[in-house]
């Protein structure tokens, strides 16, 4: 029998950015303590944590004295090196698992997983050394090249229209371990945030609709603007994923949906997503509570929505015509404004969101924008 782990309890997290932050927030709110570790200092998980541990994740004692303080691990990037989940492994539960994270954090290793188990994804061919290249079928061109490791945001990739401009990319720019997907002409993106529990019961959040810009997400809205068919399919979708990777915890799967209703996934991320910020406002349990019942073995909350609801992120690029007017993007007091502590707001960087409720998708996305516009007075 595994142990539930109570409020009162310590949790532990690897990596000490806005998810870390927001999980912290959710566990002191339920009464755990949390303990962050991160190679940095006065991070945005770390000024909400009670210890906050800066060591690089490749101090192996340092992690083993971070495990020895608390419950439960858990992290809030993909990229932690598995050498250091095993060594917390071995003393207390790292949730969700390393073999998860393994999988998850690289793009060819998690494409052929969802392939091999019969997941719709696009059509892709594995690029390995400069020899690949001849290999590729024409059916993949055009396509989208990335890195198999460390790409997120669209960094690590570029579209190519035909084969000159894929073998330009891959030997003059990427050389290294890579995949070419099919060019999928998509008409939306969206995403399923799930959680599933140590008793294999997966809850799922309904889809949320994504519009990205330059490749960073812009706008998350909820409900997704989806037919009944494509929500119910990409729900249960969700739900065999969580169930073949056998995932205690979170993890969101970001889809396209291609013309005719069709599904295909696009990647998958084993933690609390950017497009879930708005569950905090907008329904029962936020994203963050439900990681906390996952990994403590409580059972999972209702993942109810409230109130329609729309998302907008806020980068670095909002400070650049001068400092942000707050009080006019809170002037509409269905703005629920959240900021991530980061110091420096740098171009691209996630600096924090405002999530709108309101009385349907399309007034509450107006409202999101309206309050980002107001807020670099425009
Ligand atoms: P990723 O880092 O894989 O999530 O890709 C970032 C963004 O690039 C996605 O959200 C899409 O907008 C776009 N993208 C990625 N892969 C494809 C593809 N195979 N076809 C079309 N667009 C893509």
């Amino acid at each position: 029998m595994t142990k539930t782990i109570l409020p009162g309890g310590t949790l532990g997290v690897l990596g000490s950015g806005q998810l870390g932050r927001m999980f912290a927030i959710a566990a002191r709110r339920m009464g755990y303590r949390v303990h962050v570790l991160s190679p940095e200092t006065d991070t945005p998980t770390g000024q909400v944590a009670d210890v906050e541990i800066t060591a690089s994740y490749d101090d192996l004692d340092a992690v083993a004295r971070f495990a020895e303080q608390v419950d439960v691990v858990t992290f809030e990037f993909e990229n932690v090196p598995l050498a250091t989940v095993d060594v917390v492994n071995q003393k207390v539960p790292v949730r969700p698992a390393g073999r998860v994270l393994h999988t998850t954090q690289h793009r060819l290793r998690e494409k052929t997983f969802l392939r091999d188990h019969g997941f719709p994804v696009a059509n892709f061919h594995a690029i390995g050394e400069a020899a690949d290249l001849d290999a590729v079928p024409d059916q993949l061109l055009p396509g989208v090249l990335k890195t198999a490791a460390w790409g997120y945001d669209g960094k690590g990739q570029v579209k190519v229209a035909n084969r000159d401009e894929l073998n330009t990319a891959w030997k003059d720019e990427l050389k290294q371990e890579a995949i070419l997907e099919q060019l999928v002409p998509f008409e939306k993106e969206f995403s399923v945030v799930a959680a599933r529990g140590m008793d294999g019961y997966v809850e799922c959040f309904t889809p949320i609709e994504n519009i990205h810009v330059n490749h960073i997400l812009d706008v998350s809205v909820s409900p997704g603007r989806l037919s009944e068919k494509a929500t119910a399919e990409a729900m249960e979708i969700a739900k065999a994923v969580l169930t073949e990777l056998d995932v205690v915890g979170v993890l969101c799967v970001e889809f396209f949906l291609a013309p005719g209703d069709t599904l295909l996934i696009n990647e998958l991320a084993p933690r609390p997503h950017n497009s879930g910020h708005l569950t905090i406002d907008a329904h029962v349990t936020c994203q963050f509570e439900q990681q906390i019942r996952t990994i403590c073995g409580l059972p999972l909350g209702s993942t109810r929505q409230l109130r329609p609801a729309a998302m907008i992120n806020l980068l670095g690029n909002v400070w650049e015509p001068g400092p942000p007017d707050w009080a006019a993007a809170c002037s509409n007091p269905d703005v629920k404004l959240h900021l991530y502590g980061k110091h420096e707001p740098r171009i691209g960087r996630k600096m924090g969101h405002m999530t709108v409720t309101a009385e349907s998708v399309d007034a509450a996305i107006e409202s999101a924008y309206a309050a980002k516009s107001r807020l670099i007075g425009k």
